[in-house]
Formats: structure tokens, C-alpha cells, sequence
């Protein structure tokens, strides 16, 4: 096995996880196959019990895994399926070291840090890394592993430890590490000094930690000066080759193309002996086929004209980190129909009327978007706060026919939507926003654990089977005639009453797609309409960059008004629109 890690120093937040999956990715086009490990020094067990305002999206896994949004960007890069395993948090080694402390395991010994954290930890790592991720199924022969936060912080001193122990264990010309830093512009702008000590004092703090970085990965808002670069060699006692510069591009899909100019792979190539492993054709092959499609799209994006706007209304957007797969599941959708996207975020409560303590001005601002926007996205999200904002917005996009997306909680709102102003259901809502209501149109899932927060809601992929005389739906038209069953993931505590489906379906709302039993509700779809669909799963997880998941592209291709092209396209196997249509 092979480990390239990816560390970082200075400051977090300027990309570490893209550089690290733009690696990945740019081994994985020379054949290789390729796994990630991403490390959070973080007491908690998962992400899935943090606020999305604080720490961003939680990311969901097919075994249900509530992830790092960094697993996101490799599985969107590599193309690989990870497991709740590849996320190591300090949490989960502690729960792992105490349970075997608890059953005897140590008997004997005083249980310490080191060696017994930071050998659960090497031993973790390795099993992990064997573990095969994507359709060759083998055994993967790099593993990029990103340490989270930056070196120096005292959480991770234990994963330090560990890491320049594995790099003993993997033996010499097996292991790498990238360093990332950053290269502040004082004053800011042009005219600017190119400042280098940051990164001096980054590489000299994981010095004395006991690592020592083969590359350091510069982020800097221009583009380095051969000067800079020259100044950090020198200063760090490195080569110029050793030192990258990833200055701000126009979108993230250029970072593998820039670090690929800089000769990238041939350095790794060399660091880690790759030349000796052997490459079967069709994976080689594959592997440039995936290079020239990802440089056909990276370029692609810098010549798009006509623009779609999406309104995208919800309650975490003082981070957008909080959105990170719907906007990257957005994006994949316009880059398949060619067109740029303007996401326009609407803080969903701003739409509430004026007993919300609003501002008009923000009122009239937040409408202004929704009502000139191609269409209406209602994500996933938790809690009361704002829902009503969101259901005003579910009534204007029915209502006037723009195209909508309801994504988990979105669906339950479009669905409390229908019943409260087409079915005409008195005083109707949601057990978990609306207790009080006389009727709930959505409803506790009899299965989840009302007490324990922590990974106790219904997780991970689940089939979604289409029902029989539904075949006129839009987005059943996507996934062919031959599709009867979908598999997706999820990620909630609550859903459809089952007793009210009836009512709601004669008035005109359709249950596209229900669970393998037909007791849970999966897809809702309006047929008077251009395009009013809801899902109680996140088909954002699975939206790849070039495949697009299939309730976005149809949502956006009917924003953008090409719905019929775009269904004939993906039904012929084409993985974009032919650029004359455009
Ligand atoms: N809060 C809702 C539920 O638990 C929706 C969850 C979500 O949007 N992910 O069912």
C-alpha cells in the first residue's frame, strides 16, 4: 500500500480536501485505484450529530455513515464508494480502544495514548485502506489520507504520532506527505507582497511533530511568483519542485488540471515508486478516458453563456458549506445541459411576513429572488425555525408552475403544502414542527429511537420502487422505461402519514416511488405541472460530476427549458447534451 498524506498548516478552509481529492484523482487517471481515509480529530463519533451552521453538510454513505463532507469531494472525484470506516474520527478510536479495554483486551496493561491510541489508529488505517472502493474492485493501491484541521492543534497530536509511526510501518518510498499552507497578498489586491513566512513557520511546526512534507501545496488568491516559490524552497530547504502553487481558479474542476502542469504525477510517480505497480489496460484506458472528460469539462465551464438562476430557500445558509452536495449536484446537472448556474440563496425565514423580526427590505429581497428565479429548491433540514418561509415558496412554485425540487424535508413541506391548500385538511402539519396540529400530514417512523440523537435515524442506501401507473412521470422518464427500481440515500426521522395518502393522492399529488413494502413514501410528483417533484432521499449523495444524479438534472433541465431535449439525451446513453443544441 501506498499513503500520500495531506496535511495542513497555517489556517483551515483553503481547500485541503480539493487538493487532496485532486490528487487522488490524478493518480486514478494513471490507472491506479485509488481509496481515501479522511481524519477529524474531533471528540465525536460522527458528524451526524453537528450543526450544519457550524461544521456544514453532514454527508451520508450507503451503509448510512454520517460523514466528513470531505468524504463528498472523493466520492465525487474517484468515483469510489466509501464506508462509515473511512471517517476517522478520535471519537470512534476511543470507543473502539475503551470496548476492547472493557472486554480484557489489555488485561494487564495500563491503557495509554501511546502506544495503544496511536497503534488503534495504524491499525485502523491499514485495514481501511485495503478495503476495495470502486466497480474493479480490487485491492487499492494508494490511499490518500487528509489529517483535518492544521498541525500544531492538540487534538490531533495522537494522529501525528501514529502517522509518522505508519510511515515506518509502510516502509521507505511507500509514504508522502503534502503539506498545505497559505500565502497571504499584504496589502490584499494587486501591487500586493506575496508573504512566505506563514508557511515557514507551518513547515517548521510539523518538523518538530515529527513529520517531514515532500511537497508543500501552496494556496495562495494569485498566481506564486517564481520569487515566492524560490524563497519557500530555500527557507524550508526543499527543491522548487517541491513546492506547489494553487492559486484561486475560476471553479474547483481546474485545480486537478493546474496541478497536473506542475508535473504533479511524475513527482509522485517517482516519491512513491508507482512505476513498478502494474496497470491492467482496461484500467489505464479507462483511467485516460476519465482525464480527457474531466479536461473537456474543466474547459467546458469557461465558455458557458445563457445562465439558469436557482433559488435555493433554506435555514442554514449563513454557511454554504451547509449545501455543499446540492450545489455540487446542481452544478453536475448544468454542466450536462451546458449553462451556467446562478444558485440564489434565500434565507427561508426572511419569507415569513412581518411578525418575523425581518427587515422589509430583506422581505422584498428574498421574494424578489424566489419569484425571478428558473426554479424553487426546498433541501433537507431540521427543526421549526423557518419552515413556514419555505412552504410560502412550495405555494408560489406550484401555483405559478416553476419548476420545483423538494429534497427530504422539502418533500414534507411540499406534501403539508398540498394538503393544507389543495386537499383543504383543516389544521394540518408535521409531529416534528407542528406537534400541536390536529392532523399530521408527516409522522414519526415507527422504527427510530425518539431519545438518542446519534446515528438513529433511518441512513443509508434504500431501494425506491416506482409504482405501477406512473409511468407518465417526468422524472420516471429520465431513468428510462425499463427502471422500475431506484436505490438512494437517506437520512431522516420522519415521513409521510401513511393513512393520508389516499386523500392526497385524489386530489392530484402522485407516489411516484415507495419503499420495497409500499409503506413509505419515497418520490412525489404533481402531473399538472412542468416539473413538481419531491424526494425523501438526498439523490445529492449520489450526483457525480459526470453523472449527474437524475432529480436534479431534471429539475434544472426544466428550469433551464430543455427537460425534452435532455430526457432523450441521458434515454440514448449521451452524458451531456450535444453542444448544437445549446
Ligand atoms: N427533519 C426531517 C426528518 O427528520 C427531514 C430530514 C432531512 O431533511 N434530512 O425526517
Amino acid at each position: 500500500m501506498k499513503y500520500v498524506l495531506v496535511s495542513g498548516g497555517v489556517i483551515s478552509g483553503v481547500g485541503k480536501g480539493i487538493i487532496a481529492s485532486s490528487t487522488g484523482l490524478l493518480l486514478k487517471t494513471t490507472g491506479l485505484t485509488v481509496t481515501s481515509i479522511k481524519i477529524d480529530p474531533y471528540i465525536n463519533i460522527d458528524a451526524g450529530t453537528m450543526s450544519p451552521t457550524e461544521h456544514g453538510e453532514v454527508y451520508v454513505t450507503d451503509d448510512g455513515g454520517e460523514m466528513d463532507l470531505d468524504l463528498g469531494n472523493y466520492e465525487r472525484y474517484l468515483l469510489t464508494t466509501l464506508s462509515r470506516d473511512h471517517n476517522i474520527t478520535t471519537g470512534k478510536i476511543y470507543q473502539h480502544v475503551i470496548e476492547r479495554e472493557r472486554i480484557g483486551h489489555y488485561l494487564g496493561k495500563t491503557v495509554q495514548v501511546v502506544p495503544h491510541v496511536t497503534n488503534a489508529i495504524q491499525d485502523w488505517i491499514e485495514r481501511v485502506a485495503k478495503i476495495p472502493v470502486d466497480e474493479s474492485r480490487a485491492e487499492p493501491d494508494v490511499c490518500i489520507i487528509e489529517l483535518g484541521g492544521t498541525v500544531g492543534d492538540i487534538e490531533s497530536a495522537p494522529f501525528i504520532h501514529a502517522i509518522s509511526q505508519l510511515q515506518r510501518r509502510a516502509g521507505k518510498g511507500n509514504f508522502i506527505q503534502i503539506h498545505v499552507s497559505y500565502v497571504p497578498v499584504v496589502p490584499p489586491g494587486p501591487g500586493g507582497e506575496q508573504k512566505t513566512k506563514p508557511t515557514q513557520r507551518a513547515i517548521s511546526d510539523v518538523r518538530s511533530a515529527g513529520l517531514n512534507p515532500d511537497l508543500i501545496a501552496c494556496r495562495c488568491e494569485q498566481p506564486l511568483e517564481e520569487g515566492t516559490i524560490q524563497k519557500i524552497a530555500n527557507m524550508c530547504s526543499m527543491e522548487a519542485n517541491q513546492v506547489i502553487a494553487v492559486h484561486n481558479v475560476t471553479t474547483t474542476y481546474h485545480v486537478p488540471l493546474l496541478l497536473e502542469k506542475q508535473k504533479l504525477i511524475t513527482t509522485i510517480t517517482d516519491l512513491l515508486n508507482l512505476q513498478t505497480i502494474q496497470r491492467p489496460p482496461d484500467r489505464l484506458e479507462r483511467g485516460n478516458r476519465m482525464w480527457m472528460d474531466w479536461v473537456d469539462l474543466a474547459r467546458g465551464q469557461d465558455y458557458l453563456h445563457d445562465t439558469v438562476s436557482i433559488a435555493l430557500v433554506g435555514k442554514y445558509i449563513s454557511l454554504k458549506d451547509a449545501y455543499i452536495s446540492v450545489s455540487k449536484a446542481l452544478e453536475h446537472a448544468a454542466m450536462f445541459c451546458h449553462k451556467k448556474i446562478e444558485v440564489v440563496w434565500v434565507d427561508a425565514g426572511h419569507l415569513e411576513d412581518e411578525t418575523f423580526e425581518n427587515s422589509p427590505a430583506e422581505f422584498h429581497k428574498a421574494w424578489h429572488a424566489v419569484c425571478t428565479a428558473d426554479g424553487v429548491l426546498v433541501p433537507g433540514a431540521f427543526g421549526t425555525r423557518a419552515t413556514t418561509g419555505m412552504i410560502k415558496a412550495i405555494t408560489w412554485a406550484r401555483t405559478k408552475k416553476k419548476p420545483f425540487l423538494g429534497v427530504c424535508l422539502g418533500m414534507q413541506l411540499a406534501v403539508i403544502e398540498f394538503a393544507r391548500n389543495v386537499v383543504g385538511i383543516e389544521d394540518v402539519g408535521s409531529e416534528e414542527l407542528h406537534p400541536q396540529a390536529k392532523n399530521h400530514a408527516i409522522v414519526y417512523m415507527p422504527e427510530v429511537d425518539k431519545d438518542k440523537l446519534g446515528g438513529t435515524m433511518r441512513l443509508g442506501k434504500h431501494p425506491c420502487i416506482f409504482q405501477k401507473g406512473t409511468e407518465w412521470s417526468r422524472l420516471r422518464a429520465l431513468y428510462g422505461p425499463s427502471t422500475s427500481q431506484i436505490e438512494e440515500r437517506h437520512r431522516h426521522r420522519y415521513e409521510v402519514n401513511p393513512d393520508m395518502v389516499d386523500q392526497l393522492e385524489k386530489a392530484g399529488l402522485s407516489f411516484i416511488g415507495k419503499d420495497v413494502k409500499g409503506e413509505r413514501m419515497e418520490i412525489i410528483e404533481i402531473r399538472d405541472h412542468p416539473w413538481f417533484v419531491g424526494v425523501q432521499f438526498h439523490p445529492e449523495y449520489l450526483s457525480r460530476v459526470l453523472g449527474p444524479s437524475k432529480a436534479f438534472l431534471g429539475f434544472f433541465a426544466a428550469a433551464a427549458g430543455c427537460l425534452e431535449e435532455v430526457t432523450e439525451a441521458i434515454n440514448q446513453g449521451q452524458r451531456s447534451l450535444a453542444r448544437s443544441k445549446q
